[in-house]
């Protein structure tokens, strides 16, 4: 089958759930998650090449400067890129491929791939978001507060998405994302190729 996977772009204030969302949607074998490069450094039990590629800001320079990434942003302090092989190749393959990015990055991708899924992933209030922050024990207060100023600064992005979902309780979040991707699997658009093989068969 000629089928190209979805590009789908997920974004969210940071704590807003996104991460843990995105690792129940891989468990579906059509999707793969693209893995970032960054300059942040490791947070405890985060992998490389696993979580991330964390690399020096100098190699991230150069990825910048060899147009290895599809898009890239700084976000508090610390570059984040999506390296872009990876991202065309899983689609090539009829895989759907799932890209955790900020707003920035995201409106990158839309310019390139004005085709791809956006989704807007929001917590029920900031007072959650706070919360989850201090809860998850990876960042010092000051890298929360900037976190939080942060959301702010991305939530009016919202109206740059396809879609929005409120992450108050994570299994009908999942649900309803995967209801998304299914619906838009199923868009016309996406079988072109496959109909156009069909017509030419004997
Ligand atoms: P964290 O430091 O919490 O892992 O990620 C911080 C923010 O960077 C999150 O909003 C996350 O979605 C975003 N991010 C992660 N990878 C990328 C990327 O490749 N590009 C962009 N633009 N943002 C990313």
């Amino acid at each position: 089958m000629n089928k190209e996977g979805l590009k789908i772009v997920i974004s969210g204030p940071s704590g807003s759930g996104k991460g843990t969302i995105v690792n129940k949607l891989i468990e579906n074998e059509n999707s793969i998650v693209s893995i970032s490069a960054t300059t942040r450094k490791p947070r405890v039990g985060e992998v490389d090449g696993k979580h991330y590629f964390f690399r020096s800001k100098e190699d991230f320079e150069e990825m910048i400067r060899n147009n290895e990434l599809l898009e890239y942003a700084r976000f508090c302090d610390n570059y984040y890129g999506t390296p872009k092989k990876f991202v065309e190749d899983t689609t090539a393959s009829g895989k759907n491929i799932i890209l955790e990015i900020e707003v920035e990055g995201a409106l990158q991708v839309k310019e390139i791939y004005p085709e791809a899924v956006f989704i807007f992933v929001i917590p029920p209030s900031l007072e959650e978001l706070r919360q989850r922050l201090i809860d998850r024990q990876t960042e010092t207060i000051d890298v929360i507060d900037k976190r939080l100023s942060r959301a702010k600064e991305e939530l009016p992005y919202y109206k740059e998405y396809d879609y929005l979902v409120v992450n108050d309780d994570i299994d009908s979040a999942v649900t309803s994302i995967e209801n998304i991707i299914n619906c838009e699997m199923q868009k016309s658009s996406n079988f072109k190729k496959q109909i156009e093989s069909m017509i030419k068969e004997r």
